[in-house]
């Protein structure tokens, strides 16, 4: 499926990018797991190598145009090249419109969107030459719905799913593909912490009545990053559970 695949997983040492990483690595892909934080990737990849994987931990934050090319150039050397791309690395800062500070927009549009920008920019260029590639990107059903409180997420998600289609018309001509994965409610340790009637209320909104899993969103990413998918691209898998159609 992707076996012996390169992939670099943005934001990959915890949560969803974690998931991500751990589905690619298992069924046979070489890990770039790229993440702010040294010592959690660093350990990650250390449990990947005791499964038997070959992994590189790189610190770097996705924003900066630099690091950005540094997590290429470790790729390069440790692999010899990137066959796929996860954009996962997210953040949210959420406030109501009125209240919403300038700081707070401009980080999550800089992370959500500007970093998926300067990550695909990046790795595109490897794999134009390549003449392959699977580029997925993290949205989130709330950039299809929009939600209350989250101005910037939404409109950072909604952009990221802009950026694909134009991406995917961009890049088709060199066998790459582009598309975006939309997970809606997702388990997590943010979740997790939410008194029950608030998550009895979030699953009520959920026709499959439960919320995703991490692992619900890196099977959707498996899919797109395999060869399964070649004739796929500028598409948003909503794995939502039904929650937007
Ligand atoms: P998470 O647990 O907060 O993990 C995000 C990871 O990204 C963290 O390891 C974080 O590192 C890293 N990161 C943040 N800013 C970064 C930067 N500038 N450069 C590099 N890495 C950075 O989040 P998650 O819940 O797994 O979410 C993963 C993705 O799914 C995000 O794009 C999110 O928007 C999307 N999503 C999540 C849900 C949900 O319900 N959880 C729903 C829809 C969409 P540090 O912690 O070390 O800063």
């Amino acid at each position: 499926m992707v076996q012996d695949k390169v992939a670099l997983v943005t934001g990959a040492s915890r949560g969803i990018g974690r998931s991500i990483s751990l589905a690619l690595a298992t069924q046979g892909a070489k890990i770039v797991a790229v993440d702010i934080d040294l010592q959690a990737t660093e350990a990650f990849v250390a449990e990947l190598k005791a499964l038997g994987r070959e992994a590189v931990a790189v610190q770097g934050n996705v924003t900066v145009a630099a690091d950005v090319e540094q997590m290429v150039n470790v790729a390069k050397e440790t692999f010899d090249r990137v066959d796929i791309l996860v954009n996962n690395a997210g953040i949210t800062r959420d406030g109501l419109l009125l209240r919403m500070k300038d700081e707070d927009w401009d980080a999550v549009l800089d992370v959500n969107l500007k970093g998926a920008f300067l990550c695909t920019r990046a790795v595109a260029k490897l794999m134009t030459k390549q003449r392959s590639g699977r580029i997925i990107n993290i949205a989130s059903v709330v950039g299809q719905m929009g939600n209350a409180g989250q101005a910037n997420y939404c409109a950072s998600k909604a952009g990221l799913m802009g950026l694909t289609r134009s991406n995917a018309r961009e890049l088709a001509k060199r066998h790459i593909t582009v598309n975006a994965v939309a997970p809606g409610f997702i388990a997590t340790d943010m979740t997790d912490a939410l008194p029950e009637q608030v998550r009895q209320e979030l699953t009520a909104q959920i026709p499959l009545a439960r919320l995703g899993s991490a692992d619900d969103i890196a099977n959707a990413v498996l899919f797109l990053a395999s060869d399964y998918s070649g004739y796929i691209t500028g598409q948003v898998i909503g794995v939502n559970g039904g929650m937007y159609m």
